[in-house]
């Protein structure tokens, strides 16, 4: 099952969920038991929120910068998300795999699909939530968000499940550590797979 995800280029691994997942929590998992494997740093239009940092979290530019990468082709992927632009450059994409890294990519259902369609080699994981009466509960606890943003992260939670048939692998985040245990053994198996293939 795993062992098409590799090329001698490095491997492609996607990761899309809706809000309130738990998504940012498994990737950290993931980057903290693979510290080889590359994250991704997406470009966005969206102000930082406290505590993210320029390079780390996000290249933070203008939306007139975005556009003209736009026109450029300069997008491996991008997709507006919530009315902000968000992307992922080809080069710095192309300089991690061309140098053999592993890559993690935190991006939503629109740049999921760009990416498969330009890496088909790509292994896509969607994090589904149990339910979506644990999704609204998960939601309102975690922020002093007004009901009416939370309605829309819902609306916007059932559109991406929705998608998530066109994803290699699905895992359901109802518990964090059994969920981030099934990710961390899926990707060891793409990883074994691909070090199979090269030796
Ligand atoms: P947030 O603003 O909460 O960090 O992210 C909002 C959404 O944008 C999330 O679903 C996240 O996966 C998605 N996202 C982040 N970076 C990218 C990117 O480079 N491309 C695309 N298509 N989506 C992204």
């Amino acid at each position: 099952m795993a062992a098409t995800a590799h090329t001698e280029k490095g491997c492609l691994f996607i990761l899309s969920a809706p809000s309130g997942t738990g998504k940012s929590t498994l990737c950290k998992r993931i980057l903290s038991r693979f510290p080889d494997m590359r994250y991704s740093v997406s470009y966005t239009t969206r102000p930082p929120r406290t505590g993210e940092t320029e390079g780390a979290d996000y290249h933070f530019i203008s939306r007139e910068e975005f556009e003209r990468r736009i026109r450029e082709g300069r997008w491996a992927e991008w997709a507006e998300v919530h009315g902000n632009y968000y992307g992922t450059s080809a080069d710095l994409l192309e300089a991690d795999l061309t140098a053999g890294h592993d890559i993690l990519l935190d991006i939503d259902v629109n740049g999921a699909r760009q990416i498969r369609e330009k890496f088909p080699e790509s292994v896509a994981v969607f994090i589904m939530p149990p339910s979506m009466e644990v999704l609204r509960h998960r939601l309102e606890k975690r922020s002093s968000d007004p009901p009416e943003v939370i309605a829309g992260r819902l609306k916007a939670a059932e559109e991406e499940i929705a998608c998530s048939s066109e994803y290699t692998h699905v895992i359901i985040n109802d518990e964090l550590e059994t969920a981030a245990a099934e990710l961390i053994e899926l990707i060891e198996s793409y990883r074994d797979a691909g070090k199979r293939l090269h030796t």
